[in-house]
């Protein structure tokens, strides 16, 4: 199957998340996760596979840099949607602020795109935010929501590639419940990313999302919405979001953990004589897939890849 784009894979997320009669542990949320390289893409994916779960593949800006070309991130990810039919998948940008630049991962094939205006001014937000939105849906080659487009509104702590906000900042710049409404009218989004309280990067205490913010928010709009920051929220608060109708939950820095650990322990077992890359970094991509298929289990998207599909195929 092709890369579909965020707003398909999500519809049934969406629903249920809007749905006020459904028991909260039918809702679940679809895990975005972060690479650096072309096989941690397919190791993520064979975590969504194992897990029969729908993925979205997240590619940072300071990947980007790594990797030199959004071609060739948007080629791979095609090649591996051929070759894992079964799975569900978007290819989704994250945190980009170039309009320039975005514009073209929506032609070269991204299914999502996330434009990063938030620490802008509200007005400048909402007029950038529209113009790729604008772009996104009439001019990416499938045609109308070819691709579709996540902002965010509030700023979110910590570090991530380019984008820094410190702590105390990030306590000021919540979003704020009465701007969703105009902010998802007027920019005509399809994902809303949310700052309730988490941060890119490590923690150094536990984070406390704010849920009540959240509460306040998803009655505020009907589309879907993200939380950032995923590394380092205890579970039961992950649980807490999707049961309260989050809908997207972006993993990064805990990811590359996982990857450079088995990377040391590989290196620190094998003799010096072992030469082969692909000993060495190889139990790294094996390692992505396992906690990816427990991040499958955790935000409940285990065996929603069928609901997924039904879905599309609406
Ligand atoms: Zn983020």
């Amino acid at each position: 199957m092709a890369l579909v784009t965020m707003k398909e894979v999500m519809a049934d997320s969406l629903r249920r998340a809007l749905d006020k009669n459904i028991d909260p542990k039918e809702r679940y949320a679809v895990g975005a996760f972060n690479f650096s390289t072309i096989p941690e893409m397919v190791g993520i994916v064979e975590g969504a596979r194992e897990k029969n779960a729908p993925v979205i593949l997240m590619l940072s800006l300071g990947a980007l840099k790594y990797i030199g070309s959004l071609e060739l991130v948007a080629d791979a990810a095609k090649g591996i949607a051929r070759q894992y039919p079964e799975v569900p998948m978007v290819l989704h940008l994250d945190h980009a602020t170039d309009l320039d630049m975005i514009k073209h991962a929506v032609t070269v094939g991204f299914t999502n795109v996330m434009i990063d205006a938030s620490q802008e001014s509200f007005e400048i937000n909402i007029e950038k935010s529209r113009e790729i939105a604008e772009f996104a849906h009439d001019q990416s080659p499938r045609g109308k929501f070819g691709c579709s487009v996540e902002a965010e509104l509030g700023m979110l702590a910590g570090h991530e590639d380019n984008i820094s906000v410190s702590e105390e900042d990030a306590g000021k710049a919540y979003t704020d419940p009465a701007l969703v409404p105009e902010f998802v009218e007027k920019t005509g989004i399809d994902a809303l990313a949310v700052a309730i309280g988490t941060a890119h990067g490590f923690y150094k205490a536990a984070p406390k999302i704010r849920f009540d913010l959240l509460e306040e928010i998803r009655k505020a709009t009907d589309i879907p919405l993200v939380l950032h920051g995923g590394t380092g929220v205890p579970d039961e608060d992950f649980k807490k979001c999707v049961a309260m109708g989050m809908s997207k939950i972006n993993v990064g820095t805990g990811l590359k953990k996982v990857y450079t650990d088995a990377v040391r322990e590989a290196i620190k077992v094998l003799p010096e004589t072992e030469y082969d890359p692909r000993k060495i970094v190889g139990p790294g991509r094996k390692a992505i897939a396992e906690e990816i298929a427990s991040k499958c289990d955790l935000f409940n998207a285990t065996g929603k890849a069928k609901a997924v599909m039904q879905e599309l195929y609406r």
